[in-house]
């Protein structure tokens, strides 16, 4: 049996769910094809939390998604420090901001994103796993693995960092393997964060402390595999004083409240993000260092873009002009962020006397520019 939409996207992660609510109330009929769609909401702190930009924010309100279910906390300051005595200071008041970020579970805004795309008339979700991909000339058909075949004029690859749909379109993937992995936790801390959120440049990597509600914290810790390795092996106390020192108690003493997981970071970019017929969004088209905390605000840029460009053109959804121009517009951000982390992650992985040198005092001395700290946080905000 072949069922025909507008739209079938291949992934219903955050990219992709976000991607599929964006295009609720429009005339077009989508498809979304995810095998673990998320089922309950559940009250156990997830470990994959991350930083959402303002812009974003806003923008996942305006779907109705940035709900009651997100437990988010505003980021009103941000404290970065050298390994040799530089320091930088962000503070949301100073640019005329009401906040820097938000940092909330991953878990709960997938789960909220859903519920809105299960409500929508237009949208139809099916939870199934793939097996082919025919491309035609204006109509493309994607066979799931029980047979099903679904015909659309545009495939969407949202399916991640190892996706298949850009494997099937024959595109390929420069990687750059960062030689960190990231290891995260969630923490109870002694003392009140203030919405304030720390990083800390190391010359074993880069440890940042991102605030949650009440007194909790959660940690991305990107290290080499090796340090990574020897993190997670410890025993859950060695852990929790491991984090509080290398935090340099900041936040008094620490309660470990999600065992640690690691992740292992690489950069990679899809050598086309286009096709006649295909467009891909999020982790399947880009990943980036998490140091800059940009990886999803990246990916919910590209379905910002899409989603726009495809509602205001009142073309078929697959006209690839339309979608070489999201392709042009969207590689420059992830180009640009791509190497301001890249650049930063190697800076501070030198032992160099000079390097270190060099990059300290141009941490503080960006401090006293008030105009670039003001032109950074501007572009952050997005
Ligand atoms: C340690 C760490 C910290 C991070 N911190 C931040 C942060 O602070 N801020 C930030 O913006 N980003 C952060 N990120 C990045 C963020 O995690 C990713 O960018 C984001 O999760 C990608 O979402 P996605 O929907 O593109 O892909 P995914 O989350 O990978 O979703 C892909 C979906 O596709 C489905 N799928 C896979 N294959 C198929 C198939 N063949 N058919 C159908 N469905 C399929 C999967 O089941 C999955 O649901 C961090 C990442 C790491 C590792």
């Amino acid at each position: 049996m072949v069922s025909r939409y507008d739209i079938v996207i291949v992934g219903g992660g955050l990219a992709g769910a976000a991607f599929a609510l964006a295009l609720r109330d429009t005339a077009w009929r989508v498809a979304v094809i995810e095998p673990n769609p998320p089922r309950e909401l559940q009250e156990a702190w997830d470990a994959r939390v991350y930083a959402y930009s303002p812009g974003n924010v806003a923008w996942l309100k305006g779907l109705g998604a940035w709900d009651a279910t997100v437990r988010s906390q505003p980021v009103y300051a941000m404290r970065i420090a050298g390994d040799d005595g530089g320091h930088l200071t962000f503070d949301a008041l100073d640019a005329g901001l009401s906040e820097l970020a938000f940092i909330a579970e991953s878990r709960r805004l997938h789960y909220s994103l859903w519920q809105g795309l299960r409500t929508a008339g237009n949208i139809e979700s099916i939870e199934a796993e793939t097996s082919g991909v025919s491309w035609g000339t204006t109509e493309h058909e994607l066979i799931l693995a029980d047979g099903r075949r679904l015909q659309a004029g545009l495939l969407v690859g949202a399916d991640g960092a190892h996706s298949w749909l850009r494997a099937q379109a024959n595109i390929g993937l420069t990687v750059e393997d960062y030689q960190h992995v990231g290891v995260v936790a969630n923490f109870e801390t002694e003392r009140p964060h203030r919405g304030t959120a720390y990083q800390w440049f190391r010359r074993d990597g880069v440890l940042a402390y991102l605030p949650l509600p009440g007194k909790r914290l959660s940690i991305v810790w990107s290290t080499t595999p090796d340090r990574a390795e020897v993190l997670k092996a410890l025993p859950a106390d060695e852990f929790t004083s491991r984090v509080a020192e290398a935090g340099r108690h900041s936040l008094g003493a620490l309660r470990l409240v999600t065992p640690p997981q690691a992740f292992p970071l690489k950069r990679r970019r899809a050598e086309a993000w286009v096709r006649p017929g295909l467009a891909l969004i999020g982790d399947a088209a880009h990943t980036v260092h998490p140091l800059a905390g940009q990886g999803i605000n990246l990916g919910f840029r590209d379905v910002r873009l899409l989603a726009e460009s495809l509602r205001a053109a009142h073309l078929a959804p697959g006209d690839l002009g339309r979608l070489q121009a999201y392709a042009l517009r969207r590689d420059e951000d992830v180009s640009s962020m791509q190497f301001v982390t890249g650049s930063l992650k190697k800076l501070f992985a030198s032992e160099e006397a000079l390097l270190r040198w060099l990059r300290n005092t141009g941490m503080t001395l960006t401090d006293s520019q008030a105009w670039l700290k003001q032109a950074l946080m501007r572009h952050a905000i997005q």
